[in-house]
């Protein structure tokens, strides 16, 4: 099997954990809608998109389920569950349909033990979420919702290495940006008068890039900033 991942993660991997990986990773084609992780159950695979987005959900007591964070290329779906509680207190779903690796929990975790490289990939992958979900506790507080799903389109697009077609239902982005459904209706009008997309049943189509961004809340250049320092930085993981 070829093994040439475009996923950050995985593209990190020594030269010998690369290749012990190859015989125990798959390669996998994730449809939109399917819900790869429940809430409470048991972690039992690690998911690597190369192209794909899956969403990560959390649920309140009424069943509510709100999005808590996007993954891509940029990252792993239970790299940190498998080697912790082994079990998920989120619901991953996938959001844009594409290409992506998974592993079982078992011979992840002994891969996380042999390879430095995936412990420091990992690492900076955690840092980089915990900025993140911080700055946007903060932007669901202070931003409107026309910034915030500016930010919201264009993060998404880049985390699946979207072109400006997004296979993105509205009901999705309403999940993303903790609001009702007409919220995200109404607003997404708005930047369509605009000129900045174009909404078809289940798509979304960026038309300008440039002026989503100059639209975009400060959080996705704050985010990016921190990202930025974070992979290049000297990360200190313990080698035993
Ligand atoms: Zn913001």
């Amino acid at each position: 099997m070829d093994f040439n991942p475009r996923n950050v993660i995985l593209s990190h991997l020594e030269p010998a954990a690369a290749m012990r990986a190859r015989g125990k990773i798959e390669r996998v084609t994730l449809r939109r809608g399917g819900v790869l992780q429940e809430i409470g159950e048991p972690v039992d695979w690690v998911w690597f998109p190369d192209a794909a987005l899956i969403c990560v959900a959390s649920e309140n007591v009424d069943g509510e389920s709100v999005s808590g964070g996007m993954v891509g290329w940029n990252g792993a779906y239970g790299a940190f569950e498998a080697c912790g509680s082994r079990v998920s207190f989120t619901r991953a779903i996938v959001q844009i349909a594409g290409p992506a690796w998974r592993m079982r929990a078992g011979h992840y975790r002994e891969l996380f033990d042999q390879s430095p490289a995936l412990r420091t990939a990992v690492h900076k992958h955690i840092e980089a979420l915990m900025v993140e979900a911080r700055q946007l506790v903060a932007c669901a507080a202070i931003h409107p919702v026309e910034n915030r799903m500016c930010r919201a389109l264009l993060d998404a697009s880049e985390r699946s290495h979207g072109g400006p077609v997004l296979s993105l239902t509205q009901e999705a982005l309403a999940n993303m940006l903790g609001v009702q459904r007409p919220t995200v209706a109404v607003t997404a009008s708005s930047l369509q008068r605009r000129g900045l997309i174009r909404t078809r049943r289940g798509v979304i189509e960026l038309l300008d890039r440039r002026g989503l961004q100059q639209l975009c809340c400060s959080c996705r250049e704050t985010i990016a900033y921190a990202e930025a320092e974070i992979v290049r930085s000297e990360a200190h993981v313990c080698e035993a």
